[in-house]
């Protein structure tokens, strides 16, 4: 062991000053729940099987998709004027039929990379949108609409 360093000493000395009375502890109300959210909705933790399924085929190939992609698809397909905001945040994979409407999360079919913030902008998209009319998004009706749809194991792995 190295002898001790005297200017480290006297530094720990320094960080280490007895405990002094602060503000008191706040109290808790006994109904906190961390898994609650602010809207009241309660989450549960991810299934074994789901979470299973994230770090083997989702995850991944969300990896794959982001580092092979030319950036965000919003930007690259929609023309400059058109474009609702720019783009912003770290990139990420936009299900064009959303994961709610049991779109696929592993079809590549289904799957774009785009900005967080163009991502974002999509989840509330209606039918004549500019994002659906760019085919970013894939509503009820459209004819990709059938094959878009989650794979048996996605379901399963979700149930
Ligand atoms: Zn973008």
């Amino acid at each position: 062991m190295k002898p001790p360093d005297p200017a480290k000493i006297a530094a720990w000395r320094a960080r280490s000053k007895p405990l002094g009375r602060g503000a008191p502890l706040v109290v808790v109300p006994e109904r906190y729940d961390a898994n609650r959210r602010r809207k009241g909705t309660t989450l549960r933790d991810r299934s074994p099987d789901l979470a299973d399924y994230y770090r083997r085929v989702r995850g991944p190939l969300v990896a794959q998709l982001i580092a092979e992609s030319r950036g965000c698809e919003a930007a690259l397909r929609i023309p400059p004027a058109e474009l609702p905001g720019r783009c912003h945040g770290p990139l990420t994979v936009h299900e064009r039929r959303r994961r709610s409407d049991s779109g696929s999360l592993e079809n590549r079919a289904n799957l774009v990379v785009a900005c967080l913030a163009h991502n974002s902008a999509m989840a509330d998209c209606a039918r004549g949108d500019v994002w659906h009319r760019h085919g970013l998004v894939v509503l009820r009706g459209d004819p990709e609409y059938q094959a878009l749809r989650a794979r048996p194991r996605e379901r399963k792995a979700a149930s």
